[in-house]
């Protein structure tokens, strides 16, 4: 994510290394290829300039009173203004009514299908919520079929009328099914179109005038830069909507419609989207986004992304498999999917401090258990739950089945006896024996 502009902020911030003040001189020299990395980042001129005017200030008045080195406070304050400029705290979603009602409303491809799709996902496992999607784009079966397709997948029910013509009788009609059906979230996705026209906006208009949501969320392609914040400018004008949503960050992006959104339209984003799958969501909070665009990691959202696919029914059934030694490739695999489910690996790794710096150019497979996968796969269900039994011919057949080589087939045995053994002693009380043990 933004890797580019971390890379430029990086490199801009360094000018003051080894210096031992903040002076007018190198603070222009830092901030001029500060501005340069914003607005290679696709971030509007005025915003850039403005942004970099302000660092300066504060940069330049804080200097007699602050302890800090100049590197430091430089990067503190860029860090502060960065917070600021993409809103400060973070902002939650209204759901007070009954049902709430969100409306979904952006251009055709932007993610809007999916992010309802994730959106109710992510309500539903909030448990106090059971949501309901309801599919208002009549020009498309296509994406009503696609709507249906996410809500099988998530196990939320969808609402649709084929046969109906009137986006606004289905949004209201859908509104109608909730309140009788027991549905508490009803999220309304709506028509996109490849770019802003009248129609569309009279549309979607019409639709917000006659559910009155709770909610008019606006979903936005991240990778599509300035063009990202002219579009978000034009439905606020039309529809004053309450939050921004900003899809496909896990992909190539600048960076530009994160940092710029929010002091365009002054709406705050609420929610990103990190990949395609429904568990790629996640509460947008400026200050950890900070963090991360200045290459300081997001420990806080790892650790709540574990948290959330944690499941302590699985977990104390695998504390009792270590306990008895017991634990097999199977359950080496559940442990794997989990890890998958918490989304894109170079993302996660990125979110480790320093991490995503040191790894930058590698290419990350998506799917970096693929291998490993397929050599479990290729195991008998008896090898699986006892591994001791692969002997050399055994290897050779799980080599042959998942197309690796016995080097990594003994590799995966390797690891698979290290994480073992590295259970067993935290489990063990050995917390502390663990600790020695790394420190040596
Ligand atoms: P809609 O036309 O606005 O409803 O857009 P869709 O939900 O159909 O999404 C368009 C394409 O973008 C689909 O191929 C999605 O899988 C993909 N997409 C949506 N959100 C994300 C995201 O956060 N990351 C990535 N990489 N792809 C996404």
């Amino acid at each position: 994510m933004f890797d580019n502009l971390s890379d430029k902020l990086d490199k801009a911030l360094h000018v003051l290394k080894g210096h031992g003040q903040i002076t007018e001189i190198n603070v222009a020299e830092t901030l001029k290829e500060v501005r340069r990395a914003l607005l290679d980042a696709d971030v509007n001129f005025k915003i850039a300039k403005e942004f970099t005017n302000r660092v300066k200030e504060k940069a330049l008045g804080q200097n007699v009173l602050s302890s800090l080195k100049p590197g430091q406070l430089m990067v503190k304050i860029v860090k502060d203004e960065l917070t600021e400029l993409m809103g400060g705290d973070a902002e939650e979603l209204d759901l007070t009514g009954s049902p709430s009602v969100i409306l979904m409303s952006g251009l055709q491809g932007s993610g809007k299908t999916t992010f309802s799709g994730k959106l109710a996902n992510f309500l539903k496992n909030k448990k106090t919520r059971k949501p309901l999607l309801v599919a208002c784009d009549v020009y498309r079966p296509a994406a009503i079929d696609q709507l249906h397709v996410v809500g099988e997948q998530i196990g939320v029910e969808v609402f649709s009328d084929r046969g109906n013509n009137d986006p606004v009788a289905i949004a209201k009609a859908g509104v109608q099914h909730a309140k009788s059906d027991g549905f508490n979230v009803v999220i309304i996705d709506t028509a996109g179109r490849l770019a802003v026209d009248e129609q569309m906006m009279t549309e979607i208009a019409n639709i917000h005038k006659a559910i009155t949501p709770q909610e008019t969320l606006f979903v936005v392609d991240s990778m599509t830069g300035q063009d990202a914040v002219n579009t978000a400018k034009a439905f606020n004008d039309v529809l004053n909507f309450d939050g921004v949503i900003l899809t496909k960050l896990d992909g190539d992006t600048r960076g530009g419609a994160a940092i710029s959104i929010k002091s365009v339209v002054n709406k705050p984003i609420k929610f990103i989207g990190t990949g395609e799958k429904m568990e790629a969501i996640d509460v947008f909070y400026p200050a950890r986004m900070a963090d991360r665009i200045l290459g300081m990691g997001d420990v806080v959202s790892l650790v709540e992304r574990a948290q959330e696919q944690f499941d302590e029914e699985q977990a104390r059934q695998i504390q009792k498999k270590i306990a008895k030694n017991r634990f097999g490739f199977d359950d080496f695999l559940s442990q794997i999917q989990q890890i998958k489910k918490m989304g894109n690996m170079k993302d996660l790794m990125g979110m480790i401090p320093g991490v995503g710096k040191a790894m930058k150019g590698l290419d990350i497979d998506d799917d970096a258990f693929k291998h490993i996968e397929a050599m479990i796969h290729s195991m008998t269900p008896d090898e699986r739950a006892n591994p001791s039994k692969l002997n050399a011919s055994r290897k050779k057949r799980i080599a042959a089945g998942s197309g690796r080589s016995i080097q990594e087939v003994n590799q995966l045995l390797k690891q698979f006896q290290q994480m073992s053994k590295m259970m067993k002693m935290m489990q063990g009380g050995g917390g502390k024996k663990m600790m020695q043990m790394m420190q040596n």
